[in-house]
């Protein structure tokens, strides 16, 4: 379930009922066009949730803050594709039909 809070103390992952966005408050981004948790938790929107899990909020509903949460799960930068694929001995122009 979730509930009203007004404080970020000992949760993981906060609610803005505003938005239906969670965030994590471990990776929240606290720069001014961040996450603005500071702003909804002011503004009575922030909500906990039994159980502080990922898992919990999306049952509720809500649904992952991009700047925070999808942070972790973003995959790391791809290999550079134009490095060497075929090394000088690599295949020749062989496959003509
Ligand atoms: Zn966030």
């Amino acid at each position: 379930m979730a509930y009203l809070t007004s404080s970020r103390e000992g949760k993981r992952f906060l609610g803005n009922r505003d938005k239906m966005e969670v965030h994590d408050l471990k990776y929240g981004d606290t720069n001014q066009d961040g996450c603005r948790v500071d702003e909804f938790i002011k503004s009575g929107h922030a909500v906990g949730f039994i159980i502080d899990t990922l898992d919990q909020a999306h049952k509720e509903r809500y649904t992952s803050c991009i700047r925070c949460i999808n942070r972790t799960e973003k995959p790391v930068n791809p290999p550079a594709s134009s490095a060497t694929r075929f090394g000088p001995s690599g295949p020749q122009q062989q496959m003509r039909p």
